[in-house]
């Protein structure tokens, strides 16, 4: 039966770099025979102008009727007005959260070609291989009560509420500990444990759990402290959890130690192994519609998808393809992994050639638009 992935391109460099990824899957579909059905829906600013939300129903009915959700960017200031319950990324956290993805893979890989455009030293960051696993449907960003209120002295006040349930916890922590048993074995969890509960509840459950792991490596450390670590030595890292919004900060950080944000994929899973994959960047509206994005990391967030989400016989559950996740590679042998794995090396053959996105530049590249780096890819990925 063939398999189907809902496309959501969403707003600015979105579309673009969307349009990219399915040249992309087109050819790995001639080259490796996959059964894939791709459908089409609207989400974020473009689905505010076309049925007045982020999210309609039907798409979100296409979207849990998918085995993945292909997500390019939402957002940008033409929707910047809209009222906050209904800015484009509420389409985004509507998907997350009706969807049950609790578990964000980021890795934060460097592709050694790329050594020069890191912000840090090249001593630093070569060979840097991070994966982070970021609660993705709690903690502060889904807290209630929250809002804005207008205090008796006519002040007004914002607030919000951070919260973590045990089971949430747990079930975060397992994806964790699973994933570090496949990679280096060493886990760091991230919390704020000297000063919100909520996250001293968060230690007490990893340590908890890591009873089932005694093969992982557990160590703790303060989110500041895990700020300064990652540009100070973050070849430290092996896997690191933590929860929502200081796994949003921090894996932007570490995004940042690879060079370009534009080169990282992104994972989303539920225990049901469904999942939305999708650039850890945003909409770029800055350089929207001129064909100057880089539209490497939804090309890698596609085989990211075809490796999670379409290749027979790995389970969230076991764990099993977890690792992957950072180490780009896979030795599975069904189509879609192999296709996964085919595309990750045409990217990284690219880049050999010394073709560069804007974002990546150095000197003596080979400087390409958005649609030639996706005909580089593509024909990288049929020469074989
Ligand atoms: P951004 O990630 O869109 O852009 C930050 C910087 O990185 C910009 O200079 C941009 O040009 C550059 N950049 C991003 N992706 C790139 C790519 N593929 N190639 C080359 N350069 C790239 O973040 P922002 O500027 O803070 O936000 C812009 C809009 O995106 C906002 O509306 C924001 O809410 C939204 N946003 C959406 C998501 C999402 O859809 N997941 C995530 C973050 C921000």
């Amino acid at each position: 039966m063939s398999k189907q992935i809902l496309c959501l391109p969403g707003d600015g460099i979105g579309p673009e770099i969307m349009a990219e990824a399915l040249k992309v899957l087109d050819a790995a579909k001639q080259r490796f025979g996959l059964d894939i059905d791709v459908s089409h829906g609207l989400v974020g600013g473009a689905a505010i102008d076309h049925d007045g939300v982020p999210l309609s129903d039907e798409t979100l009915e296409l979207a849990r009727h998918s085995d993945a959700i292909l997500f390019g960017a939402v957002g940008g200031p033409k929707w910047d007005d809209q009222p906050m319950a209904n800015r484009p990324e509420k389409g985004l956290l509507k998907l997350r959260s009706e969807l049950d993805l609790f578990a964000n893979l980021r890795p934060a890989m460097l592709f050694p070609q790329l050594a020069g455009a890191s912000s840090l030293k090249p001593k630093l960051v070569a060979g840097l291989d991070i994966l982070i696993v970021r609660e993705l449907t709690g903690g502060i960003y889904f807290g209630e009560p929250r809002g804005v209120r207008t205090l008796g002295n006519g002040e007004r006040e914002g607030y919000n509420t951070y919260v973590y349930r045990e089971s949430e916890i747990r079930r975060i922590a397992k994806v964790a500990f699973e994933a570090a048993r496949k990679r280096g074995g060493r886990l760091c969890s991230v919390d704020k444990s000297n000063v919100l509960e909520v996250t001293g509840l968060w230690r007490e459950v990893v340590v908890e759990e890591s009873a089932g792991y005694n093969d992982v490596e557990l160590s703790h450390m303060y989110v500041d402290n895990a700020a300064m670590q990652l540009v100070r030595a973050p070849k430290q890292f092996d896997v690191m959890v933590t929860g929502n919004m200081f796994g949003d900060i921090l894996s932007d950080c570490a995004a940042m130690l690879t060079g370009s944000i534009g080169m990282l994929p992104s994972a989303s899973l539920n225990e049901r192994h469904q999942g939305m994959y999708e650039p850890v960047h945003g909409s770029a509206p800055d350089i929207a519609g001129k064909n100057k994005a880089n539209p490497l990391a939804q090309i890698l967030s596609l085989a990211m998808l075809l490796r999670f989400s379409l290749a027979e016989g790995s389970s969230l559950a076991e764990g099993s393809s977890l690792a992957e996740g950072s180490s780009l590679a896979n030795s599975s042998s069904t189509g879609a992994s192999k296709a996964a794995d085919a595309i990750e090396k045409a990217v990284s053959d690219v880049l050999d050639k010394g073709y560069r996105t804007a974002d990546i530049a150095s000197e003596g590249c080979q400087l390409m638009g958005t649609a030639e780096m996706g005909d580089a890819v593509v024909n990288s990925l049929l020469s074989v």
